[in-house]
This record gives structure tokens, C-alpha cells and sequence, in this order.
């Protein structure tokens, strides 16, 4: 995972691939909860599969999977997946 400044102009600098603006979803697991984040902004390679974030994207991602984590702990939701759209 990587973060750059106008990577819509710039290739993928792994394989010089183009990049896809998608939206992608994550799962995040910490004792035993688990948390799913779909609808993330990202843009993706199409040669090497590579994730790039707008800047400043990866850390919002792992904020809000931090607060999906106290949501979880706080309804002690220990079973199951917790998902938000973002
Ligand atoms: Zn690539």
C-alpha cells in the first residue's frame, strides 16, 4: 500500500501498470472481532494489483476500522462481522 501525490497522472511505479480509480473493501481482524470496510476510494493497478490510497486515505481507513473495532467491543459483538460502507 502506498501513498502519492497525482497518481491519477502516474503509473503504477511497481510495473508501470494503469491505475483504476475503484472502490475496494477491507477486512480487519483483532482479537477474534472481525470488520469489513467496503466502498473505499482506491486506485488500483491493472498489470500488478498494486493499492495505491489518496493521501491521507490509508490512515481514514484504519481510523474508521479502529471505531468499527470499538462499536464492536462497546455492543460486545464478539461473533459475526461488523461492515460499514464508506
Ligand atoms: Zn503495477
Amino acid at each position: 500500500m502506498k501513498t502519492q501525490k497525482g497518481l491519477m497522472e502516474q503509473p503504477c511505479s511497481e510495473c508501470g501498470g494503469t491505475l483504476e480509480k475503484t472502490y475496494i473493501s477491507r477486512e480487519f481482524e483483532r482479537e477474534g472481532i472481525k470488520v469489513r470496510l467496503s466502498g473505499i476510494k482506491a486506485w488500483v493497478c491493472k498489470g500488478c494489483a498494486e493499492i495505491y490510497f489518496q493521501p491521507g486515505g490509508a490512515d481514514k481507513v484504519v481510523k474508521a476500522a479502529n471505531c468499527l473495532f470499538e462499536l464492536a467491543l462497546a455492543e460486545e459483538q464478539h461473533k459475526g462481522t461488523l461492515t460499514a460502507q464508506v
